[in-house]
């Protein structure tokens, strides 16, 4: 990539895309370009191709997706598969078409099989049955990935794909219902503190196991694959450590100053038992993660729930 290449970021306005946005920027790239979902409709097949056709972008960051936490993915599966199928099909196919030089397409920790030996290795792949609580949104991030290894094999297209763990930040989704784990604790403890209110309730055991990204972290290994990786394979992308969500959510009410109790709802799904990554194909490309959980948490919390 150029300073001055056109480059597209679809997804800029979710939490990875505007943390794309913001890396490629500080990084010196000028020419970004970017569509809201009112102005650019993804699903929209002559939308997409109508664009590529008068933009001509010469690379291309796929972060545009449907994405939700545990209970959300459950509930809306319908919608999850077919959004995300869409939006993925319409850009990657585009972007061969109108000869795009690289593409990136973000996937997700949770195409792996439920029991896949930890940690997980890009290899895991397609060797077991999935988590069922996401399996449609991981039925369809599988199809983009097979779709950039299909595009390379068949055009020779410079399409890879990123997966990354469980992320957090600034831009993300703090719905109760519908989030992720990290923003859900931060608002509930945040909340439960300015209310006085005695305890928290916390989903499932407590004893599942995740590892956690910041999104500028995320951008970054992008941006750094887009520039240092060009190979059939896609790669993980990962802090390299895991936490239970007992252990996170005593972290989070920690750095909130929450006093209260914490109670497990075992009546709310647990989701898979253990999700880690194997980043050593990352690590030897030379990228490491730069922001540990705590600190990236309290950051978060400090930017999202303290600034008046
Ligand atoms: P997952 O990695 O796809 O399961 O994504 P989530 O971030 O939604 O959930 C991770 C884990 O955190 C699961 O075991 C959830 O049951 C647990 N969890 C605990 N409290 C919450 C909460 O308030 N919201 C969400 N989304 N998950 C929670």
């Amino acid at each position: 990539m150029e300073f001055n290449s056109k480059i597209y970021v679809a997804g800029h306005r979710g939490m990875v895309g505007s943390a794309l946005v913001e890396n490629l920027e500080r990084k010196g790239f000028v020419n970004i370009i970017t569509r809201t979902s009112q102005e650019l409709d993804l699903t929209n097949q002559l939308a997409v191709k109508t664009f590529f056709e008068s933009e001509k972008p010469e690379y291309v960051f796929l972060a545009a997706a449907k994405v939700g936490g545990i209970v959300a993915n459950d509930t809306y599966s319908a919608d999850f598969i077919y959004e995300n199928i869409l939006i993925q099909t319409h850009v990657i196919h585009e972007s061969y078409k109108n000869k795009v030089k690289k593409l990136l397409f973000l996937g997700s920790s949770c195409i792996y099989p439920k029991l896949a030996p930890q940690p997980l290795k890009e290899e895991y792949l397609l060797t077991g049955l999935l988590e069922e609580t996401n399996e449609s949104y991981a039925v369809a991030k599988i199809a983009g990935i097979k779709m950039c290894e299909a595009y390379r094999k068949q055009y020779g297209c410079s399409f890879i794909s990123a997966m990354p763990c469980n992320l957090y930040g600034f831009n993300d989704n703090y719905d109760l219902q519908n989030s992720h784990v990290i923003p859900a604790l931060l608002r509930k403890f945040h909340e439960a503190k300015s209310s006085k209110s005695p305890e928290v309730i916390v989903w499932g055991t407590g004893t599942p196991l995740r590892e956690f990204l910041h999104a500028s972290q995320m951008a970054d290994a992008c941006v750094y694959l887009m520039q240092n990786y060009d190979d059939g394979g896609f790669v993980n992308v990962g802090s390299g450590s895991e936490i239970s969500i007992g252990d996170l959510a005593n972290m989070v009410k920690e750095i909130v100053g929450f006093q209260g109790e914490i109670i497990f709802d075992t009546t709310k799904p647990d989701g898979t038992p253990r999700k880690i990554m194997d980043v050593s194909r990352l690590s030897s490309l030379g990228w490491k993660n730069a922001i540990a959980l705590k600190q990236g948490i309290e950051k978060v919390y400090n930017e999202k729930f303290c600034k008046s």
